[in-house]
């Protein structure tokens, strides 16, 4: 088994990522994603820092309550433990937050926050795989339907089965073996700052949903991100629901993709043609926290077993078949 990485190993939307790990989604399949996907992060938290500071959602749209109580309901069925919070228990969690207009919380103990790139690091040293990075995939030669082998900038590997993860590139990879994978790139940006303002050491991840504005514990200070490219845009939503945000300094910042599909869920499958072209992407916002279980599935499917989870549902295929299946939470 080969991976091969065409700059270093998660320099790509991973590593640009807010590390969020939730069960809080409105997907059935997402959230039995997550179920498995935790155990495995379990497994290796004390090598992620994998803080399980719980997931908190505010929620001020009239529309959006509903449909965060109906999926309460469904990640309880599910046997999640998330529930909702009143505006004072919200409160206890993370004292300097304004919620005004809030008309709803929910929170999970379960979600959290880790380090992107250990996981990788881990998943790397884990799987045996020879790793070849610096080195890209620049061609993918079929017959008859059939893959014969991969051209990189270092030689030609002969092989049946193929393996498109590469992100939000993986349009251009899938165009090699005449495969369509809609992706596109939405550039998303986070910032950090030096201090804490003073919030809470068990910080969870807090989310206002309307506006998207995010933010959670980093190193000695916080990390917030939003759906806006703009600071000064993300900064409004801040000073309103988080104010003491608003005196502290920004040290840093990054921005990376978002690999969005075009229901914002993943595209997880096999082509038709040519076949043994397996692909895991358009993750639309949730690509780390779902490698575990979707990594698993993938390894399943090369290995021609039966998948643990039926992933099906996430075929590319489902546009052409009129079947998309938009995730609600996504932000
Ligand atoms: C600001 C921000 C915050 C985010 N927050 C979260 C979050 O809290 N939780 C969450 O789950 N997700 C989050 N995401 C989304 C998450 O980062 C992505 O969904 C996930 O990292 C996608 O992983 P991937 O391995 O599919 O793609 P990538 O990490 O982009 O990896 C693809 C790799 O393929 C390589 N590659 C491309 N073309 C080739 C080629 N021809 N040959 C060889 N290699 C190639 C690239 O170099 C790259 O390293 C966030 C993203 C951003 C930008």
């Amino acid at each position: 088994m080969v991976l091969l990485e065409r700059d270093a190993l998660a320099s790509g939307s991973t590593s640009k990522s807010a590390g969020g790990i939730r069960a809080q989604f409105a997907d059935e399949l997402n959230i039995r994603i997550a179920l498995r996907s935790l155990e495995e992060f379990e497994a290796m938290a004390d090598e992620i820092a994998f803080r399980r500071d719980g997931y908190l959602f505010l929620v001020d749209r009239e529309e959006d309550v509903a449909e965060f109580r109906r999926a309460l309901g469904l990640q309880q069925s599910l046997g999640v433990p998330s529930r909702e919070l009143t505006p004072d228990e919200a409160r206890e969690l993370v004292p300097q937050l304004d919620l005004d207009g809030v008309l709803a919380a929910t929170f999970c103990p379960w979600d959290g926050y880790a380090t992107p790139e250990a996981v990788v690091q881990w998943y790397a040293r884990e799987s045996g795989a020879t790793v070849m990075q610096g080195c890209a995939a620049t061609a993918i030669e079929a017959h008859a339907g059939k893959i014969v082998a991969v051209e990189t900038q270092r030689g030609r590997i002969a092989t049946e089965t193929v393996v498109c993860c590469a992100g939000v590139w993986s349009k251009e990879l899938g165009a090699l073996a005449g495969v369509e994978l809609p992706v596109e790139g939405e550039a998303r940006s986070m910032w950090f700052t030096p201090e804490d303002g003073g919030l809470p050491e068990r910080l969870p991840l807090t989310i206002d949903f309307g506006t998207g504005f995010y933010f959670h514990r980093e190193g000695p200070g916080i990390a917030f991100g939003g759906r806006e490219r703009a600071l000064e845009r993300v900064a409004e939503a801040a000073a309103r629901r988080l104010p003491v945000l608003a005196d502290l300094p920004v040290q840093s910042t990054w921005w990376g993709w978002y690999d969005v599909s075009p229901d914002w869920n993943a595209l997880v499958g096999e082509a038709d043609e040519p076949s043994r072209f397996l692909y895991a992407t358009g993750f639309s916002g949730h690509g780390f926290q779902q490698a575990p279980a979707v990594g698993e599935h993938l390894a399943e499917l090369v290995a021609g077993r039966k998948p643990s989870l039926d992933l099906s549902a996430f075929s590319a295929a489902r546009f052409a078949a009129g079947a998309s299946r938009p995730e609600a939470f996504v932000v």
